[in-house]
């Protein structure tokens, strides 16, 4: 594959910081943006800009056709069964929210559990809580293992006639590890317990097919695909979304509205209240393109050897501890210099030119599982480079001797 001709794609990669170049390792936090991208949102707001589905002119339906292309494109991406299962939103954060309110609203009462996993980010976790407080029902934990594992057995035993509902992530965001999720959704759909997917952490490394794996809802962000900032998916099976109640009301989400009643619009629509980020949907089309160019089977593999490499040369450094080793991991590694704060070595790094993130990454009960107070996370994307890996590696074994 050619790294070079990619990574020229990405016109933010050439800059120096500080003096040095820039190696750019934060990529779970978000990725950055391929030129066509960049190109597809100054398009936007150049030839196209106008209010969807309401407008009667020239602009107005060109923007509509192509948001909703995009939505068929995200349905292939996912092979999802039909486009109205596809429901745009800001991102993986408020797609889990409408899921949990919604969902929660229709499906939830007193006494009621939900099952989650104690390595979820707090955008899996919070909503769940919200709505426990509201319909008085409780959360269930599925543990992991000091690898990162989740414990399958325990999820067993979690079932019961109160359960409501599944939600767990396709990919930790701190950790790496790649759940069973087939697994998870045919052990859930035994009870007929349906399964939400937080695929923020999947959506740009793994193929997903939502109809191989049955879930039954899918989250996930534009801008940690390549796409833009401001959107985001969340799939649902047809006959669910039929069944829950709109998340927001206001413009677009209805049929007819009286001061007495008000009906609601069909899918998806009844999920897509208001003016929607038109211009960063359109440019998520660039995005999933610029991905399939490449193939995702092929990043997936490139991933792993940058990780597999930087592993490796992780191990060569006694006093660096990495937490997560599941057998399945994505491009994620989080470590410890000693028992240094992870701010100070990510300051550090920084200085150097090295972006990574540090602290808790939203996920405090892993912290509290391995009781840490926070992680380094290095996490690799498919411009990423070996030559970067090398920076790392050296800059860490510069900085150690003065954390240590
Ligand atoms: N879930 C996981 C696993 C994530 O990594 C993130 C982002 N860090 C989110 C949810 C939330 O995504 P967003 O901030 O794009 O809504």
């Amino acid at each position: 594959m050619d790294i070079d001709s990619i990574r020229s794609q990405f016109p933010i990669l050439s800059q120096n910081v500080y003096g040095k170049p820039l190696v750019y390792f934060d990529n779970a936090a978000t990725t950055q943006k391929p030129q066509c991208v960049i190109d597809s949102l100054c398009r936007y707001y150049t030839t196209l800009n106008s209010n969807i589905h309401r407008g009667a002119h020239y602009l107005a339906a060109q923007a509509t056709d192509e948001y909703e292309q995009t939505r068929q494109l995200v349905q292939k991406f996912i092979n999802a069964r039909h486009s109205h299962e596809i429901v745009f939103t800001r991102g993986t954060t408020e797609s889990i929210n409408l899921v949990a309110s919604s969902f929660g609203e229709r499906f939830v009462g007193k006494g009621d559990e939900i099952i989650v996993s104690a390595m979820e980010h707090h955008s899996n976790i919070v909503p769940w809580q919200l709505v426990c407080e509201r319909k008085g029902a409780r959360l269930r934990i599925i543990p992991f293992s000091d690898e990162g594992v989740l414990d399958l057995e325990a999820l067993e035993t979690l079932f019961n006639e109160r359960t409501r509902i599944v939600a767990v992530n396709h990919v930790s965001n701190t950790l790496g590890t790649v759940n069973p999720i087939g697994e998870i959704i045919q052990m859930s759909h035994k009870h007929n317990v349906p399964v939400l997917i937080d695929g923020a952490q999947a959506i740009s490394h793994r193929q997903v097919d939502v109809q191989a794996l049955g879930c039954d809802f899918y989250c996930f962000s534009g801008h940690k695909m390549y796409g833009p900032m401001g959107v985001g998916i969340m799939y649902g099976r047809e006959e669910l979304l039929e069944q829950l109640p709109p998340y927001q009301g206001g413009g677009e989400m209805i049929k007819d509205v009286t001061f007495e009643r008000t009906t609601y619009n069909e899918l998806p629509f009844k999920f897509e209240a208001g003016t929607p980020s038109v211009g960063d949907v359109i440019g998520l089309h660039s995005a999933i393109g610029f991905m399939q160019q490449i193939g995702i089977d092929r990043i997936a593999t490139y991933e792993k050897e940058l990780t597999d490499y930087a592993t490796e040369q992780m191990h060569t450094i006694d006093s660096l501890r990495i937490f997560g080793t599941a057998p399945e991991k994505t491009s994620v590694i989080s470590f410890l210099i000693g028992n240094a704060h992870p701010y100070d070595t990510g300051t550090l790094l920084d200085k150097l030119g090295i972006a990574v993130r540090t602290g808790h990454h939203c996920t405090q009960p892993i912290m509290d599982r391995f009781g840490i107070p926070g992680t380094v996370r290095a996490s690799f994307a498919i411009y990423n480079t070996p030559a970067e890996i090398d920076i790392l590696i050296a800059a860490i074994k510069k900085i150690a001797p003065i954390l240590l």
